[in-house]
């Protein structure tokens, strides 16, 4: 079976594209430029089932035309991962929200044009951004489940940049759920949509360190490198690691009971300063180094200033166990310190 990956290159693709080998799939992925594609190709030692192709950016019109012209009849399986994941911008509509629309439904539409008979399953990385504001998510009474919708408009999620990632992550995935409707007699795929919380955990490949590191994973690289006594912004929320969420890619198009489902993916709700405890209880390296907070008071702190998560449908539907937070958290430092410790 052939499955197509956009944004091959990013965090989590990178788990997706290492599960899906180890599976026996073969894999095409989809990287910005040659070099970004020969330097994947690389760490994964040109493994004969992996290929890439260019799609420089998501936001053109026809992005995914090429491709799926190449190798639309071969591809039965489509991940659409690749969408802007950053929030040092003012110009929201062109760096996030258009790529993350634009880039959501050209790829529909190129699997209408010239995949319709092949592709089978697709699968789109959307969020629990998609499923709540930055307000509800703060809002102590709001709980957030598979039939939430981020209830920001196209103008409201422009007030700042993070309320505006949000936004392009519902607006993208309501312009998937939009297209399956309007397009039934035209395609034959079912659609699943993964909507994990913060997603931390260690990179595939270390050396991903060295060179920008993502922007969920560096909410923990900055706590690590914090020093004693800084402030730190006590970000909240739900979070999943990332091996999981890789996984639950492949559970998304393997297993039937998928289809057609939104898979909330959160272990539990986590907060900046448990983050921190952690990594001083566990690491002696760091102990007396980084910043401390409120050792202890992050349960209350989630209590007091976050939503609740009622993800138990999509636990049945994955049916296995999400990695703790201590030990996402541990595993996260450790690559981490051992990168630095290299260099
Ligand atoms: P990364 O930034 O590592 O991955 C994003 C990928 O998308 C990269 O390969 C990037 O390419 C590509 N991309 C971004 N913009 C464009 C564009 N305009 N044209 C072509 N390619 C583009 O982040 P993650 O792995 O964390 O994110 C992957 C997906 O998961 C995204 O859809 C994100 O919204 C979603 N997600 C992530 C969460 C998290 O906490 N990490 C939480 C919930 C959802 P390049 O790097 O070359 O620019």
């Amino acid at each position: 079976t052939v499955v197509f990956v956009s944004g091959a290159t990013g965090f989590i693709a990178l788990h997706v594209v290492d599960d899906l080998l180890k599976t026996g799939y073969k894999v095409i992925g989809s990287g910005r430029s040659q070099e970004k594609n020969d330097g994947l190709l690389k760490k994964f030692k040109s493994n004969p089932n992996l290929s890439m192709e260019i799609v420089e950016d998501i936001a053109a019109p026809n992005a995914f035309d090429k491709v799926f012209q190449k190798h639309g009849k071969e591809i039965k399986v489509v991940l659409h991962i690749a969408s802007p994941v950053h929030f040092n911008t003012t110009d929201f509509e062109k760096d996030l929200l258009t790529p993350a629309v634009n880039g959501t439904k050209s790829i529909l539409e190129a699997i209408k044009n010239y995949a319709a008979d092949t592709v089978e399953k697709v699968v789109i990385t959307s969020s629990v951004a998609a499923l709540a504001s930055p307000g509800d998510m703060k809002d102590t009474s709001f709980v957030v489940n598979e039939e939430s919708w981020n209830k920001d408009t196209w103008e409201s999620c422009q007030a700042n940049a993070v309320s505006a990632y949000c936004g392009s992550k519902k607006f993208a995935e309501k312009t998937a759920w939009d297209f399956l409707e309007e397009n039934q007699s035209s395609i034959k795929f079912t659609l699943s949509t993964i909507n994990p919380g913060f997603v931390f955990g260690p990179q595939l490949f270390a050396d991903s360190l060295r060179n920008g590191i993502n922007s969920s994973s560096a909410t923990i690289a900055n706590l690590v490198s914090s020093k004693l006594g800084d402030n730190f912004y006590n970000y909240s929320g739900p979070f999943i690691d990332v091996r999981d969420v890789s996984k639950a890619h492949l559970l998304a198009f393997e297993k039937p009971e998928c289809a057609g489902q939104r898979l909330f993916l959160c272990e539990d709700m986590f907060c900046s300063q448990e983050a921190l405890d952690i990594l001083n209880e566990e690491f002696p390296q760091l102990k007396g180094k980084i910043a401390t907070g409120e050792p202890g008071s992050g349960s209350t702190f989630l209590t007091k200033n976050c939503c609740k998560c009622d993800n138990r449908k999509t636990k049945n539907l994955l049916g296995f166990q999400f990695y703790k937070f201590r030990d996402c958290i541990v595993d996260t430092a450790s690559q981490l310190l051992e990168v630095q410790s290299k260099s």
